[in-house]
């Protein structure tokens, strides 16, 4: 095996190198990439990788909050619903839209 790369050994630090085992090998034997890899494991080790805050309880409001500004306006509800009836609106169309007839003046199928 050729020496490593800084790549690879940087890989190899994060645990990501494909072929983890031949570099191990190579580093068991090879003093300069040893030493190349010691000194970048040391580098590594002063960056310090902050912990992923986790979401709070508003999460999802914030979310929305930021999304509902960008959505189009709701269609009006169809008559005898009320806007808070989503399900109910939907329900209306859906029964409206059978009792039409085709186009093409046939009956639905
Ligand atoms: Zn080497």
């Amino acid at each position: 095996m050729t020496h490593c790369s800084e790549d690879d050994l940087i890989l190899h630090y994060y645990g990501e190198l494909p072929s983890q085992r031949d570099l191990t090998q190579h580093l068991d034997t090879c003093a300069e990439c040893a030493a190349a890899y010691q000194a970048i494991a040391d580098t590594m080790r002063l960056v310090a990788i902050p912990d992923v805050p986790g979401r709070g309880d508003a999460y999802g409001r914030e979310v929305w909050q930021q999304i509902r500004a960008r959505l189009p306006e709701r269609p009006a509800p169809a008559p005898g619903t009320t806007p808070e009836d989503p399900i109910g609106s939907l329900l209306s169309q859906l029964g409206d839209n059978q009792q039409k007839p085709a186009p093409d003046g046939q009956a639905p199928k």
